[in-house]
């Protein structure tokens, strides 16, 4: 499948969650085998030679297509969620939405010093989320490779605010 048809499979919900809001759903990009597949195929021929330790996927569609990579290419999972989710000792990271802030946390012994680890989204907006996901995984002294995203809006310049990052899309808008 090539990329063209996985963009045709993004269904577009106008007004979702809020008025103005175009949101990219990915879910018949996930029931479709060709395109499950597809996606992470392309993610781990990028990311199997790079000596990964770990993909960390961000609270919740990043879950899905980290997970996934993460045993393609022998890696672990580390999960970035929400604030309050994670039971054990956390490092946190509060940044800004359009209306006030929100925090994303990670266990504190999930990766460190010497790992080197992917970030895999579902889709980079603004780029707030995955710059305090890097934040949160240099607090623990390990290296982002790359931040990875199936979908890219790259009218909202989420790249110019991962600028420090390498990042990288499937889908661009
Ligand atoms: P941002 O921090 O602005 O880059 O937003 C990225 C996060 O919000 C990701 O976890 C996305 O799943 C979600 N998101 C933002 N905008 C959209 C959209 N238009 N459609 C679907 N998800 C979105």
């Amino acid at each position: 499948m090539d990329l063209e048809q996985l963009k045709a499979k993004v269904r577009d919900i106008p007004d979702f969650p809020k008025p103005g809001i175009i949101f990219k759903d990915i879910t018949p990009l996930l029931s479709d085998v060709d395109a499950f597949q597809a996606i992470i195929d392309t993610f781990a021929r990028r990311y199997a030679d790079k000596s990964i330790d770990a993909v960390v996927g961000i609270d919740a569609r990043g879950f899905i297509f980290g997970g996934a990579l993460a045993y393609r290419i022998d890696a672990g999972f580390v999960p970035v969620r929400k604030s309050g989710k994670l039971p054990h000792e956390t490092h946190q990271v509060e940044y800004d939405l359009e209306y006030g802030t929100d925090k994303i946390e990670m266990h504190i012994d999930a990766v460190g010093p010497n790992h080197r680890v992917v970030i895999i989204d579902d889709l980079l907006a603004t780029g707030g989320t995955a710059q305090a996901a890097c934040q949160l995984i240099e607090k623990s002294g390990a290296t982002v490779v790359e931040c990875g995203f199936v979908i890219e809006l790259g009218f909202l310049n989420g790249r110019e605010k991962l600028k420090q990052h390498e990042v990288f899309s499937l889908i661009s808008y």
